[in-house]
């Protein structure tokens, strides 16, 4: 999938949440000690009542919706992205208007100080926070710190600090950009990085000259579906192929004219495993394995049997010579129990593979036998 940049998708979302969740809790903290400082909320208890208590409902609610996201998202996600954004902008309105009111107080220095320190702290906070989204972050600069200038720019008090606050909302804007290119530099080297890396795994499990699954896959899965069939009392067979006199293929013809004959077996077998569960594996040279679940025993030798006659038609023209040869194969199937090893179904099967060359190749061969011997 192409990576579309400042795209803002479900990961940008969780990240802005976690990111700004976490100075939520010192809204309300912070709160009550600029309230405090020279006891301001005495002289101005209505103003002081509504600010504490619009900040605890905003913290209450932005936490809340924190830990509820991911179950209101299944329900209604455009929702959730909106009450985040909303909560998000109503934390820095309130803050704004709380910053304001303070402000535009006659005297009250020691509190209009410590105000201003924990605003420029607080706005700080949320621009990094918000940083995934320079916009969230430069609007929140705007909605924290604009209603506070615009109040004193209209009463025309402390003009010299209007000015310093429009230079920080500008300053603040400049280190969002900056944070957010940085941001979306290591979302895409991230997801680079997970397709390199999927690729990568997907190149380690298939066998260059076939496009079969290799052997070093094959022990990864015949693992797994050995567990599977335990676990679900499942028939397990595996087929071992070996091509009939593949050296003298080599030998005559060179060993290009193999690999290309190799290729082509590769084609055929694909085309005739049909099932999801089937697993191909080119095991070694020209040896391949199969691994099959669910299928019973008459099947699979009837499946084996559609292999040998199709291999044993398989023509390959090199220059003007047509190159052929047979197939033998070597089946061996069990509901495997506790004990079983799977190992012992494997040189099951490799014993009835030997057994098919031993009678003549060409032909197929059941091994019910014991497989320990
Ligand atoms: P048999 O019927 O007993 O199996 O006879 P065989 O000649 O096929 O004997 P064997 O299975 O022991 O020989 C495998 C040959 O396959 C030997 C090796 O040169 C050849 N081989 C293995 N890997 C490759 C490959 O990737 N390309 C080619 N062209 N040949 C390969
Ligand atoms: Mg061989
Ligand atoms: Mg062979």
């Amino acid at each position: 999938m192409a990576f579309k940049r400042h795209q803002i998708n479900r990961r940008v979302i969780d990240d802005l949440k976690n990111r700004s969740t976490i100075g939520m809790y010192f809204y309300v903290l912070v709160t009550i000690a600029v309230l405090t400082v020279d006891g301001f909320y005495k002289k101005h208890i209505s103003f002081s009542i509504c600010f504490l208590s619009a900040m605890f409902i905003i913290t209450f609610f932005r936490i809340s919706h924190h830990y509820l996201f991911n179950k209101i998202d299944k329900k209604a996600p455009r929702l959730n992205f909106m009450a985040f954004f909303a909560s998000v902008f109503a934390t820095a309105l309130t803050w704004g208007v709380g910053f304001a009111y303070f402000m535009i107080q006659p005297g009250e220095l020691s509190s209009k100080i410590i105000m201003l320190a924990s605003t420029v702290g607080l706005n700080s906070g949320g621009v990094v926070a918000f940083i995934p989204s320079w916009r969230t972050s430069a609007l929140y600069s705007v909605f924290m710190l604009s209603p506070a200038a615009v109040t004193m720019y209209v009463l025309g008090i402390h003009l010299s600090l209007v000015v310093l606050i429009v230079l920080f909302i500008l300053y603040m804007t400049m280190i969002a950009m900056r944070g957010n290119r940085e941001y979306w530099d290591a979302l895409e080297n991230e997801h680079l990085l997970k397709l390199k890396s999927e690729e990568i795994e997907k190149i380690s499990r298939v066998d260059v000259l076939t496009g079969l699954y290799n052997r070093r896959y094959f022990d990864e899965i015949f693992n797994i579906r050995w567990k599977t069939a335990i676990r679900e009392s499942m028939l397990f067979t595996i087929i071992i192929a070996d091509i009939d006199h593949f050296k003298l293929i080599n030998d005559t013809y060179g060993h290009l004219a193999g690999d290309e004959y190799l290729k082509k077996i590769a084609d055929v077998l694909s085309g005739i495993f049909q099932r999801d569960t089937d697993f191909i594996t080119r095991y070694g040279g020209e040896e391949f394995v199969f691994l099959m679940q669910n299928i019973d025993n008459d099947s699979a030798i009837a499946l084996a049997e559609k292999i040998r006659f199709e291999i044993g038609n398989l023509m390959l023209f090199h220059y003007n010579h047509k190159i052929h040869t047979t197939i033998s194969m070597g089946i061996s199937s069990c509901i495997p129990g506790l004990n079983d090893k799977k190992e012992d179904l494997f040189r099951k099967a490799d014993n009835a593979l030997y057994q098919a060359k031993n009678n003549g190749r060409n032909q197929v061969v059941f091994c019910n036998g014991d497989a320990k011997s």
